[in-house]
């Protein structure tokens, strides 16, 4: 593994807390934690942290098996649960 793909991750950790955010469950150990391109590589998405989320490697697989529009439903779904944990996480803070 890269430095950088490293340091994305620990990113990502600091960003989602340990939630995948395809199915939104607890990534338990790093051994299940993969870096999924929101904007896949294959389609010119970069490997920046905009472009990255944590997913579990078993999620990131299912995904790329998915439908676009399947997994975008589910994506949406997960983005409104991240938020409003963002947003608990930031009224705690203060
Ligand atoms: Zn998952």
């Amino acid at each position: 593994m890269s430095t950088k793909n490293k340091s994305i991750k620990l990113q990502l950790l600091w960003k989602y807390g340990n939630r995948c955010a395809i199915c939104g469950k607890k990534i338990r150990n790093f051994e299940e934690l993969s870096v999924d391109h929101i904007i896949p590589r294959a389609k010119g998405g970069r490997n920046v942290i905009s472009n990255c989320q944590l997913a579990h490697k078993s999620c990131n697989e299912l995904k790329n098996d998915n439908l676009p529009d399947e997994y975008e439903r589910i994506l949406r779904s997960n983005k409104r649960r991240i938020l409003k944990m963002r947003i608990r996480r930031a009224i705690l803070f203060w």
